[in-house]
């Protein structure tokens, strides 16, 4: 790795007018490299850039099969150089190796995926009498600002770079803190494919500096966001105030209801990716399963047995698929995840495994669950972001429904049952943009993604997340000399 890291504003590399940030290895806690720490200024060059490149059309006036290739080329060259970007993604994020492989092939999948689709973005006519042809148009809102999380930054990028870039926006990436060194492959990648300079700026810089100017910056058309409920608030604020749209994507308090048919090994197996992957980390991770009575000690003490059998430590050092995990992000995630479960147990849950730190140097928690929980209790209802199972017993099936819509949150659900008809009633009742009928994580960049209630509004990934980078101009032409169509 080098030891410092630059931003890309215009086309060219350039230092932070704010310093520098020190980016650490959370699997040692040491200082792994310096990424340059964007101010204001730097935002505004940046979004200045892309305001040129939008206005002197470079993207939008393209043939769209021609932007999609360019934007399918950026997720070959990230294809290509896979394996030393997902070396650098693990010694900056923590995440195991073969976990930022897996996070490579997606991000370049989104640059697939919407890169196919340019050409598919069609208006329609609209009937309006003899004596007019109207159409509709789509056209680009301009300068897309994208604000990027530290938990997938690879993949968070790609999703929002990938579909703005497709329809036609100049683009600002303002990435995470903790982990920002990777996001330079993006510059590169869009070098390679052939972007003009402005086109694609990628910065780092504090969210209480950079984030805010760039969401803030009155020459920012459009918004996409995903991170904390708080955050996102204060962006939408920022947002509302200059009229721009924007999207949010703010995590959750994601529940699983298990009914008694349901195939246990199948469930083990969706808790092993829906809360010990990424060590947590994940906005729809499956942080709540909540099980009828006569199930809930077999489940517990599997469930305990699963959390046991992972080897948790450095990613880099876990290269292979299997029962690993890395570490959290930073000391203060790990801690904050800890203060929770510490007060889990002062509650009254039951501590089947975990809720301890690992004693050794790096942010590390103990893959964790807990039995018994409360659906009042803090465990229950707060996002703990960490590899923290809560196991809730409920008694009737209405119960469980409300017990699962029961939080302020509403990304993502699911539902395990042998039965469809009662998943298919289930899956009905439940207050979330998805819901999973017997395999967590089911779906991929195809499928809509977003949030009820607190998790957030709009929906990334699939055919509809376009439709955010995009805005409908109708064009309506009088013909003919004949009556007016006024009425
Ligand atoms: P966060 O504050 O929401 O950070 C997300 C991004 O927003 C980062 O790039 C951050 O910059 C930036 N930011 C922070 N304050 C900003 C502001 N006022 N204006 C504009 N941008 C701003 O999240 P966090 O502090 O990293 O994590 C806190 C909690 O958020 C976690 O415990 C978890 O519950 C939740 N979270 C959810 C997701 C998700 O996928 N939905 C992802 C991450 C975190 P910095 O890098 O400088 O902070
Ligand atoms: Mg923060």
């Amino acid at each position: 790795m080098k030891s410092y890291y630059k931003n890309y504003v215009d086309g060219q590399w350039i230092d932070g007018g704010s310093g520098v940030i020190s980016v650490d290895n959370p699997a040692t806690g040491e200082h792994l490299a310096d990424q340059a720490c964007a101010n204001s200024k730097d935002i505004d060059l940046a979004v200045k850039a892309a305001k040129r490149v939008h206005e002197a059309n470079l993207l939008s006036a393209m043939r769209p099969v021609d932007r999609g290739r360019m934007v399918k080329q950026m997720g070959k060259f990230l294809e290509q150089n896979s394996s030393a970007i997902a070396e650098e993604l693990t010694l900056e994020a923590g995440k195991p190796l073969w976990e930022a492989e897996i996070e490579i092939r997606g991000a370049a999948r989104y640059f697939e995926y919407y890169g196919n689709q340019a050409e598919t973005i069609e208006g329609k006519s609209i009937p309006l009498g003899e004596n007019y042809y109207d159409f509709t148009a789509y056209e680009p809102f301009g300068v897309s600002a994208q604000i990027i999380p530290w938990n997938f930054p690879f993949e968070m990028s790609s999703r929002s770079l990938s579909a703005a870039l497709t329809t036609g926006n100049a683009c600002v990436v303002k990435t995470a803190e903790n982990d920002p060194i990777s996001q330079y492959w993006f510059a590169k990648a869009a070098e390679y494919a052939g972007f003009p300079p402005g086109a694609v700026n990628i910065l780092c810089g504090l969210g209480k500096e950079a984030g805010v100017a760039l969401s803030s910056h009155p020459d920012v058309n459009q918004i996409v966001f995903t991170g904390s409920v708080t955050t996102g608030s204060a962006i939408a604020s920022a947002a509302a105030k200059n009229i721009v749209p924007c999207t949010l994507e703010l995590g959750g308090k994601s529940a699983a209801i298990v009914y008694d048919d349901a195939d246990i090994d199948n469930l083990i197996d969706s808790i092993r990716w829906g809360i010990f992957y990424n060590a947590g980390q994940v906005c729809s991770a499956m942080s709540r399963v909540i099980v009828p009575q006569n199930l809930h000690g077999e489940i517990s003490e599997r469930a305990g047995e699963l959390a046991k059998s992972l080897s948790v430590g450095p990613g880099s050092e876990r290269t292979e698929f299997g029962f690993n995990m890395g570490s959290m992000i930073s000391e203060l995630q790990r801690d904050r995840a800890l203060a929770l479960c510490q007060k889990a147990q002062i509650e009254g849950a039951t501590t089947v495994t975990g809720g301890h730190k690992l004693n050794r140097p790096g942010w590390f928690l103990e893959p964790t669950v807990f039995n018994n929980v409360k659906p009042d209790m803090e465990i229950a209802q707060v996002e703990v972001f960490g590899p923290v199972l809560s196991i809730i017993p409920y008694e009737t099936d209405e119960q469980a429904i409300s017990i699962a819509n029961g939080t302020e949150y509403g990304l993502v659900s699911g539902v395990f049952t042998k039965d469809l008809d009662r998943a298919m009633s289930s899956a009905k009742k439940m207050r979330a943009g998805q819901v999973f009928v017997n395999e967590w994580f089911a779906g991929g960049v195809e499928t809509p993604f977003g949030g009820y209630g607190k998790s957030g509004y709009g929906r990334e990934k699939g055919r509809e997340a376009l439709w955010n980078y995009i805005q409908t101009k109708n064009i309506a032409i009088r013909l003919g000399k004949g009556a007016a169509g006024r009425a």
